[in-house]
């Protein structure tokens, strides 16, 4: 019996790692060019900065944290997720000192314990985008354009942007209220989990996509029409901004997020392909989170998308992935006493900067050529045993099987100007 991966985690295997450079290689492109700047933060912190960023009562801090201690009792936590370990860097580099708003994104593992489904990892890859130091509305539309940038450039079709606003902490607060009330005579009628809600997080019942809850919430009250100036003339400008740009929206006022640290805008970015778990990325304000975590007051707003579900999203939309670059040249030889010279050739060619293998075991030169043309070679150098004597090399075109002999002198030259591309 041989050992297995983890429950809920997968290998990504070389016939797939081109699918990620190209990805992240667009995630980059993109981002940079709005300005940001990437971070990398470690894959574990001090498990308190998650309790304190996220939330207490929210289900990844409740039962998806991968927590353990270190050797001296510490307890720590693989991240969650990737702005609570953001907000944390720009506070302990004192990045709050820039008179600049911080634009940074991050790319990176993610680790949460959850039950695996599709397009549902335990360790799983995410991309965020994080604005701290303004409360301008213009950054919260920015934030959803920058990531609807790399959707589109990936390909991917059929997006929808969902946006709400869920308040500040003050009218927040009368809006909960509200929702108690509304709910509690139908408490009975809820599931389990959201009858747990009700007491600690009713926000959270918004969310619930079991149907009798669905039913209830329905007619539920919402928070839109409870926000407070600030927060309405906020919600306002981020919308009239968007109409501006002509980017379609809809309002989805029982849209609230999983983590606690959302204020005002708060949106999803879904596709119409992945079913009942369609969001491929949201994000939002979250205006309270650097003070929770022991900074000044300052405003902030992000963005997160796991690129797990954007690989899903993107083949079941078949989206054609960018052609692997294949080996420029497979060195091949007749016999295994020109072995050295080989090598040393093939060493010639990496060093002229083209990609360049040979066989290392005792094949024979037909088996050679099936390899070369398995791992899609564009050439293939033969060394035969009386071209050698004269210093020559056989070059074979491995589309038109053309071949034609080469001086050793004069290869790089002849590569180079030659069809090679
Ligand atoms: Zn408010
Ligand atoms: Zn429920």
């Amino acid at each position: 019996m041989f050992i297995k991966v983890p429950k809920g985690t997968q290998d990504i295997l070389p016939e797939d790692t081109p699918k990620w450079y190209y990805i992240k290689n667009i995630i980059r492109e993109i981002l940079t060019k709005y300005g940001y700047q990437e971070i990398r933060t470690p894959s574990f912190e001090y498990t308190e900065l998650f309790v304190r960023g996220i939330g207490e009562s929210t289900d990844i801090v409740t039962k998806e944290m991968f927590t353990f201690p270190d050797r001296k009792g510490r307890s720590l936590t693989l991240r969650p997720e990737g702005t609570a370990p953001v907000v944390r860097a720009y506070l302990e580099n004192k990045m709050d000192r820039s008179s600049q708003v911080v634009k940074l994104f991050y790319i990176g593992p993610m680790f949460r314990c959850e039950k695996p489904q599709a397009g549902r990892f335990r360790q799983f890859n995410q991309f965020g985008i994080e604005v701290i130091g303004t409360k301008s509305p213009v950054v919260d539309v920015e934030v959803i354009i920058a990531a609807l940038e790399i959707y589109k450039k990936l390909g991917l079709k059929n997006l929808e942007i969902l946006i709400n606003s869920v308040g500040c902490k003050r009218c927040r607060a009368i809006y909960v209220q509200k929702l108690k009330e509304f709910i509690k005579d139908k408490k009975d009628f809820l599931c389990s989990e959201c009858v747990n809600r009700y007491e600690k997080n009713p926000l959270r019942i918004l969310d619930c996509k079991k149907d009798n809850c669905q039913k209830i919430i329905k007619t539920a009250p919402i928070i839109t029409d409870y926000l407070c100036q600030e927060c309405k003339q906020h919600f306002k400008e981020v919308k009239s901004y968007l109409n501006d740009l002509k980017i379609k929206y809809y309002v989805e006022p029982r849209l609230v997020r999983g983590l606690d640290y959302y204020t005002k805008t708060s949106f999803e970015i879904v596709s119409g392909e992945l079913g009942a778990q369609n969001a491929i990325g949201g994000g939002g304000r979250y205006d309270d989170l650097v003070e929770e975590l022991g900074g000044k007051p300052t405003p902030a707003v992000g963005f997160a998308a796991g690129i797990e579900r954007m690989i899903i999203v993107m083949n079941q939309q078949k989206i054609g992935w960018p052609k692997n670059k294949g080996l420029d040249i497979f060195v091949a030889k007749v016999s295994e006493r020109n072995k050295n010279i080989a090598f040393k050739l093939l060493q010639k060619i990496r060093n002229a900067g083209l990609s360049a293998d040979m066989d290392y075991s005792a094949k024979s030169l037909k088996s050679q050529m099936r390899i070369a043309h398995k791992i899609g070679a564009k050439y293939t150098m033969i060394i035969g045993e009386e071209e050698i004597s004269k210093n020559m090399v056989t070059l074979r075109n491995m589309k038109t099987k053309e071949q034609k002999e080469v001086e050793v002198d004069n290869l790089i030259n002849e590569l180079e100007k030659g069809s090679l591309g």
